[in-house]
């Protein structure tokens, strides 16, 4: 065992898993990262019982006491503020309204930072840049959109009420064939999260393959749920399947002109395109019409410097911490905050 010591944990509770990253005081990474199921839909007790699974396994990684482990950051898949969940949770019924951050403090008798899982992986990706001090904004196609923007010196900005950045919900002007506007998870209509998000390729999916023109495609020959068949369009994307990429190429042009607006508001410098799909062969070509579609909507000084043209005002990069990003980014800011 090492002793004398202080380590910092970081907890992204996912709706099926717990991660966790632990780093020392340099905010050096120890160990690997740690998986637990996360249980949320048993309440928040039986999930506070795999954090405390997820921290022996962290403290036995490293070969270090528990108690080493000094200050926690922990993010939710909800809006949060001041450790609270507000609502539109994914999660069981006692999450929402009750002081999380609070109650699993007291019960591990170490500090606790908590903010929502967009915040965590864009802090996150800022930590993995260790060049970078200025801002950085992270836009996350998942099952939903999430994102978060980091201030220059690594702080997020949560919002008064911490319900800042829900860039998922941010209204884009696209419409379905029949003029209709898409419905979102949140109950509004015409959010970017209804074009651009795993549920939004389920919809746009089940509408084209009522089409003439795909009626022999192999999806269409499928058994399969239109939920697996979407799930398999990333391997016929990566083949170079014409309807898959037709409906990725729409989602990344729709991504890149809700980022314009988002740029038009934070003028971040640079933008991390999170999500499951940096990791993916035909991820250029995506970030190719995410860049069309910005091109489309931002102005020409968001683009590139007036004073030099070969100077880029607004940079895409792929995320490059994975699933990992909020962990690690919960774990970096502990570092910071409880040291
Ligand atoms: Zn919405």
């Amino acid at each position: 065992m090492k002793p004398n010591l202080t380590y910092f944990a970081g907890l992204d509770i996912g709706g099926t898993t717990v991660k966790a990253v632990l780093v020392d005081a340099h905010g050096q990474q120890a160990g690997t990262l740690v998986e637990v199921r996360s249980l949320v839909r048993g309440g928040y007790a039986t999930t506070f019982g795999q954090l405390e699974l997820a921290l022996e396994q962290l403290a036995a990684g490293a070969c270090i006491e528990r108690q080493a482990i000094a200050g926690i950051g922990l993010d939710v898949p909800a809006p949060s503020s001041d450790g609270v969940i507000w609502g539109r949770a994914n999660l069981g019924d006692d999450w929402v309204g009750t002081d999380i951050r609070g109650l699993l403090s007291a019960r591990l008798g170490i500090p606790v930072f908590m903010t929502n899982d967009g915040n965590a992986a864009a802090l996150g990706e800022y930590a993995l840049r260790k060049d970078h001090t200025s801002s950085l904004m992270l836009v996350a196609p998942g099952t939903g959109l999430g994102g978060g923007l980091v201030l220059p010196g690594g702080r997020c900005y949560e919002g008064v009420n911490g319900l800042a950045l829900e860039v998922g919900h941010v209204s884009v002007p696209f419409r379905e064939d029949d003029d209709s506007l898409p419905s979102c998870s949140c109950g509004l209509t015409g959010c970017a999260e209804a074009w651009v998000s795993l549920v939004a390729l389920r919809r746009r999916l089940g509408l084209e393959l009522a089409k003439p023109q795909w009626a022999a495609h192999p999806l269409n020959q499928s058994a399969a749920c239109i939920e697996e068949k979407a799930y398999q369009l990333r391997d016929f994307a990566q083949q170079g399947d014409a309807l898959a990429v037709s409906l990725f190429q729409r989602q990344g042009f729709i991504l890149g002109y809700l980022i314009a607006d988002l740029v038009r508001v934070f003028d971040p410098g640079l933008v991390v395109i999170g999500g499951g799909l940096a990791e993916t062969s035909f991820r250029n070509l995506y970030m190719t019409w995410i860049e069309a579609g910005f091109a489309k909507r931002a102005w020409p000084v968001y683009r590139f410097s007036p004073l030099d043209p070969d100077q880029v005002s607004t940079r895409f990069e792929w995320a490059s911490g994975g699933d990992a990003a909020a962990a690690i980014g919960m774990a970096y800011t502990a570092c910071e905050l409880f040291q």
